[in-house]
């Protein structure tokens, strides 16, 4: 039976396009000869329209199983959307009420639907079985089909059940689309689904316009990321980080630097969530922080970059992440940060896990961590990862590429790796076939009795830094095979015996180096050093500033204050105020000095400043500071707003003081008269009017047995907010 319409008309008629993408129009034909079908195709390749088009033409209902209820929905109302008539396509899941799927069954016993969406747990529930049988169906388009198989990075145990029910319902043919399957996850489809015979339709997985890179993750993240969003002002992006903690703590410190940015992940409500997607398809909002829940069925084409936070769990799921950028084929910018303490991380978090899936999830990890370390072109890798060769040498579009590393002849470590996996017989891990040529008599091997094999130290002179680097790349020159099933080991290949008798020259780059530490609690994150000499032009500013107001120099900037100037050059008022200790109200009374004195020395010595110096951290504490200064302004007393804050006096004081110092005035008047006689008061305060340091100790010798430490402090915030602010 073959089919004898003009598809291009159909094309036109019911989707406008004048000419079909890729292989579309050999799929859609293989399906109405009554094929079994198979089709691999990159995300934005135009995989619906290989199940859509089909079932207008087709007598009877397609029945489409999809993951997302999110994603049938816009499916939905594209199709309807395509056509006069209503009801011609339907989605079947458990948010419909009665009315609802009355309409839904009427439609399709009336003929109108050429399309019903299900999902899955619809399709397997028994209560609708009866009605799927009672249906006339074209055929089953199962979508997102890499969702079958736990290889894959969206594993959905409901679609293993596909299979038993279609033969439940009745046969018809099974078209099966995904964008992302390594040779082992297209296996277990075609297994899965009980379309082994099926003809496979494979598009190039090659994204020419996507720009791949991968940087260190250091403290200094969130610095880099709103740089670069700065750089690509007003371009629709998208963050993905690994927890729904870090998108909410991204977003706000975007969101703070003027970036419109909102986060996105399954914990928000619907509603929220929605009107996330739209206000990023409407462009009100240009980035978007989230989960991976984000982004399936998303079609924006024109995301122009993607950020990986931490890294991802699955090359597959960084594959299809970075896909959605530049769908349009324009630019598209995919920048990953990876440390390798982020992947210890995701290892301990399947800790609880059963012991299969761990072994699964950690061998999916050492594949992005394989692929973020290697100097080798990532679109190579990639596409590698997928089964597919690139043939070219430099794709001119990924770090890898434009900056390359000095390759080096690897062609005795080669055959060091060969012989000794050879030597072993049988397959082993990457990480034991290391140890062994590095001569570590791990348990593992002396329990092998491996440790008495020639080969084994064979490569003890070498760095040992290289043998990952020359086994990973063995494995893209097809010297070496993994052997997926069995937890990754490596065997030799038909190649690697060649080359064992007659090596040939092996030009390797080593591995990128991702050493540097990194730690998100604490530390500084400027990364910059202070400069002495401006640090003591501006103390001697300090000076002059302060002998003409009549104040101790602390009064106008503390000392970190000038160290911070010191080290991040700002030059405008503006950026002044994103300098520890000072306030709006500092930054105006006494900024402009300081900002001309740095902006000399910088254009005199030729500084680069750090450009976003405008990085603001959303302090947790700013909350609390809030409530504090609005306590004071209705002069509650201090003892209960330490009690409302749940801090101890001193704890009170230290917020008080640190609202003071920045600039900002408090009048504790009201409360200092209630605690403290007024010569009291006026004692200390003098105190300070001469002192030539604020600090306490001092104050404490020198004003004797009368004063405590918190009256001192007390007074202390009074002067400072009469006097500097
Ligand atoms: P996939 O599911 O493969 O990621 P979609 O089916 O969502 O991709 O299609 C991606 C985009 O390509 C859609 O906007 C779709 O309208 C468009 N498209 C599909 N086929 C064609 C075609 N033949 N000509 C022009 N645009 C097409
Ligand atoms: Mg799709």
């Amino acid at each position: 039976m073959t089919y004898k319409g003009n598809l291009n008309k159909e094309l036109k008629r019911y989707f406008g396009f004048d000419k079909f993408k890729g292989d579309q129009e050999a799929i859609i034909r293989n399906l109405l000869d009554g094929n079994d079908t198979f089709v691999l195709m990159p995300t934005g390749g135009g995989k619906s329209l290989c199940y859509q088009l089909p079932s207008l033409i087709m007598e009877g209902t397609a029945i489409v199983v999809s993951p997302l209820i999110a994603l049938m929905k816009n499916q939905v109302d594209v199709v309807n959307g395509l056509s006069e008539e209503s009801g011609v396509a339907h989605y079947l899941n458990s948010s419909l009420n009665k009315a609802a799927l009355q309409q839904v069954v009427d439609d399709v016993h009336s003929g109108r639907t050429k399309l019903l969406y299900v999902a899955p747990e619809s399709l397997n529930k028994e209560d609708n079985i009866e009605f799927f049988r009672s249906m006339k169906i074209s055929f089953y388009a199962i979508d997102e089909a890499h969702c079958i198989s736990e290889w894959g990075h969206d594993f959905r145990p409901e679609y293993r059940n596909i299979r038993p029910t279609i033969s439940k319902i009745g046969s018809a043919p099974v078209i099966a689309l995904t964008a992302t399957a390594t040779d082992k996850v297209r296996t277990d489809i075609k297994k899965s689904l009980g379309i082994t015979d099926a003809r496979e339709f494979r598009s190039s997985f090659n994204r020419p316009n996507l720009y791949y890179e991968v940087r260190q993750k250091t403290k200094d993240i969130d610095r880099q990321i709103i740089k670069f969003i700065k750089h690509n002002a007003g371009k629709s992006g998208i963050v993905y980080c690994i927890s729904r903690k870090k998108v909410e703590e991204l977003a706000a410190v975007l969101q703070a630097n003027e970036i419109k940015a909102a986060p996105y992940h399954a914990g928000l409500d619907s509603v929220t969530r929605s009107q996330t997607q739209d206000d990023f398809l409407m462009e009100r909002i240009d980035v978007i922080v989230a989960t991976i829940a984000f982004g399936m069925g998303i079609d924006k084409p024109d995301v122009r970059f993607v950020i990986h936070y931490d890294i991802p769990k699955s090359l597959e799921g960084y594959y299809q992440e970075t896909g959605r950028a530049g769908r349009d084929g324009g630019e598209g910018l995919c920048i990953a940060f990876y440390a390798y303490q982020d992947l210890q991380k995701l290892e301990k978090f399947m800790e609880g896990k059963p012991v299969a899936e761990q072994d699964i999830g950690r061998q999916l990890l050492q594949e992005t961590a394989a692929y973020a370390e290697s100097s080798v072109c990532r679109r190579k890798l990639l596409l590698h990862y997928f089964g597919e060769e690139y043939k070219e040498d430099n794709c001119g579009n990924c770090d890898n590429c434009l900056h390359p590393k000095e390759r080096r002849e690897g062609k005795e470590a080669l055959l060091i790796v060969l012989k000794s996996v050879v030597a072993m017989k049988e397959p082993f891990q990457q990480a034991y076939i290391t140890d062994f040529v590095k001569g570590r008599a791990t348990d593992e091997i002396v329990s092998h009795k491996h440790d008495r094999l020639e080969e084994f130290g064979s490569g003890e002179d070498e760095d040992p830094k290289i043998w990952n680097a020359v086994i990973r790349q063995a494995l893209i020159a097809g010297y070496l095979d993994k052997e997926v099933e069995n937890y990754g080991a490596l065997r030799i290949t038909a190649e690697g015996r060649k080359f064992i008798k007659n090596p040939v020259s092996f030009m390797i780059v080593e591995d990128n180096d991702f050493n540097e530490n990194y730690d998100e609690e604490g530390g500084d994150r400027t990364g910059a050093a202070l400069d002495p000499e401006l640090y003591v032009m501006l103390k001697d500013l300090r000076k002059k500033v302060a002998k003409k107001m009549g104040l101790p120099g602390y009064v106008i900037f503390q000392d970190v204050s000038l160290e911070q100037m010191a080290t991040m050059y700002p030059v405008t008022i503006e950026e002044l105020q994103n300098i520890q200790g000072v306030g709006i109200g500092k930054a105006k009374r006494y900024g402009r000095e300081f900002c001309e004195l740095i902006k000399r020395h910088c254009e005199e010595n030729e500084i680069e400043r750090p450009e976003e110096l405008r990085v603001r951290t959303v302090a947790k504490k700013s909350i609390l500071k809030v409530k504090i200064i609005q306590s004071i302004d209705r002069k509650i007393p201090l003892d209960d707003i330490a009690s409302t804050q749940g801090l101890d006096f001193d704890e009170l004081l230290d917020e008080i003081e640190a609202i003071v110092y920045s600039g900002t005035k408090l009048n504790i008047d009201y409360f200092l008269d209630d605690v403290m006689d007024a010569d009291h008061i006026d004692e200390i305060y003098e105190y300070f009017r001469e002192s030539e340091t604020d600090d306490i100790e001092t104050a404490l010798e020198e004003l004797g047995d009368d004063s405590t430490e918190t009256d001192i402090r007390l007074v202390r915030i009074k002067f400072m907010s009469e006097m500097g602010n």
